[in-house]
């Protein structure tokens, strides 16, 4: 997938003729020893028209269903999904591929989780922001009733010691990072990071 270079990438990684660099979109997977199936954002999918999708650089196929069933998961197994904020190289996946009609939200036994600052952002963008944003996936996850706004750290669907960081940075209410307690080591899982040593490796993440 290619974005356009900013001055910060300039330093960081080459850019190819068209002023583009290589970045991944990723997921995490993450199953409970209780069985719960969670994903964490769900990259860009399959969704784009394929003129929007040459338009951003879009390369190779939407590889997470595929990965989840090497795992042993289905889609309809996936129980909660935790986006960190809607522009579409995050939450694209959750939409059916192109051509697919009518195009619907994939995930049918899912709970979306979005902070509820972030959605008020998605449903009336801002003007330089609005391109990000994919106008029919806020009315699917609305009628989905599906969708489960975050207003704290914590929710009480997701008691087993997931707690979530901020940031008004990048958009506004976006959830930053989660950590999970699992014994007495802390994980913390960084969304829209980038190394500085290997571009392909997180934009979404790990
Ligand atoms: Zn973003």
């Amino acid at each position: 997938m290619g974005i356009f270079l900013n001055l910060c990438g300039k330093n960081w990684t080459p850019a190819d003729a068209l002023n583009q660099i290589q970045l991944a979109c990723r997921s995490l997977f993450l199953q409970t020893e209780d069985g719960r199936n969670i994903l964490f954002d769900v990259g860009t999918g399959n969704f784009f028209d394929p003129k929007q999708s040459d338009r951003y650089g879009i390369e190779g196929n939407f590889e997470l269903l595929n990965d989840l069933e090497k795992a042993g998961v289905s889609e309809t197994d996936i129980d909660t999904i935790i986006l960190s904020h809607l522009h579409f190289d995050h939450a694209g996946g959750l939409l059916s591929a192109y051509g697919q009609d009518p195009q619907r939200l994939l995930f049918p036994n899912a709970k979306y989780y979005v902070s509820r600052s972030h959605w008020s952002r998605a449903c009336r963008p801002h003007f330089r922001e609005r391109v990000s944003f994919i106008p029919n996936l806020m009315t699917l996850l609305e009628h989905s009733q599906r969708l489960v706004l975050i207003d704290d750290s914590t929710h009480p669907d997701l008691n087993f010691g997931l707690t979530f960081d901020f940031s008004n940075g990048h958009t506004l209410g976006m959830m930053l990072s989660f950590r999970i307690a699992i014994g007495t080591i802390s994980l913390c899982f960084r969304f829209n990071t980038r190394s500085s040593m290997d571009p392909s490796a997180c934009h979404n993440g790990i």
